[in-house]
């Protein structure tokens, strides 16, 4: 499994940062965050509360767009080394430059120099899904909406929201997505994670995303699912994440089976890998022990990855050759 090529659609990249390589930053700016590591120099957090203060202390030491360039880098090393060939990864205006267009355009500059290299040196390739932060409110997502339709393109070829999904609701957000969509930007929005069956719903009706990040609580409404299934929405599911905030007790009980069976498209992906302890290759390894999931199965999803990625028709059917090999 480790070796079969993979398609990653939902990596938060301030969420992928190896804990070395913040450990390191931090101690260039002399930043005592030495409390969010354990013992082993993993980030260490008790709950989901937990989780997003050890989140928060961690993305601290990042503050230029040097930092994001070396970031993307470190970041992109872990993923080919699990075999990812194709990646794309939540990156905001909001933690970039406070939404300000000109700092925005300098750390996506940084960024994409670092995807040319990892391109070239390691044939992976890397998009960027801009996304505003739903804790923030619909006042900043507009901001946030306004620096990724400026710069929509090659590289920034989506628009999402990421954040607590338990405050406000997607009709919130309709300017940020419609102004997205005017852009030429592809919509995916984070529901049913935390959210139930209705929050799926509400993403799918009031900003009318083609994918849904997580979406795995669709399982809990029938109909639901065969709606899924008849539009063909796309889910990003990310069954390590999901086991480890203790959404489902073990990956046995995760849905991803049993929605692939009733014929949604499920893909998989990391969301924050090291703080869930978890890489492509354990995603794997972990699918194949719970559900039998075998080497024609993890190349039917890579194949359904790709045809859900957001990047251009010429950039798909380059990775395309890569899934055949
Ligand atoms: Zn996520």
């Amino acid at each position: 499994m480790s070796g079969l090529p993979k398609v990653e659609l939902h990596l938060h990249l301030e969420g992928a940062a190896p804990p070395t390589f913040i450990r390191g930053l931090a101690k260039e700016k002399h930043l005592d965050i030495s409390g969010i590591f354990d013992e082993r120099g993993n980030y260490r957090y008790r709950d989901f509360r937990d989780f997003l203060k050890v989140y928060e202390a961690a993305t601290s030491a990042l503050r230029t767009p040097g930092d994001y360039q070396r970031l993307a880098l470190a970041v992109l090393e872990e993923s080919a080394a699990s075999g990812v060939v194709y990646s794309e990864t939540f990156v905001s205006p909001d933690f970039c430059g406070g939404r300000d267009l000109g700092a925005w355009r300098e750390y996506l500059h940084a960024m994409q120099e670092a995807a040319d290299q990892a391109e070239r040196q390691m044939g992976i390739t890397l998009r960027g899904i801009v996304t505003c932060i739903r804790h923030f409110g619909p006042e900043k997502a507009r901001g946030t909406a306004r620096c990724a339709a400026e710069t929509a393109g090659d590289w920034i070829v989506g628009f999402g929201i990421a954040g607590d999904e338990k405050i406000g609701a997607p009709k919130d957000f309709r300017w940020a997505f419609d102004c997205a969509r005017e852009a030429g930007l592809r919509l995916t929005a984070h529901a049913g994670e935390w959210g139930g069956p209705e929050s799926v719903r509400a993403a799918l009706q009031d900003l009318e995303v083609e994918r849904i990040g997580h979406g795995v609580r669709a399982i809990e409404d029938p109909a639901l699912v065969d709606e899924l299934a008849e539009r063909g929405t796309v889910l990003e599911v990310c069954p390590g994440s999901n086991v480890a905030l203790g959404i489902y007790k073990d990956f046995r009980e995760h849905p991803i089976d049993a929605l692939d069976r009733r014929g949604v498209k499920v893909t998989i992906s990391t969301d924050d890998p090291p703080f869930f302890h978890t890489t492509m290759v354990r995603e794997y390894e972990e699918l194949h022990r719970a559900f039998d999931w075998d080497e024609g199965q993890f190349r039917k999803i890579a194949r359904q990855s790709l045809d859900a990625a957001f990047c251009d028709a010429d950039t798909k059917a380059k990775i395309a050759k890569k899934l055949e090999a």
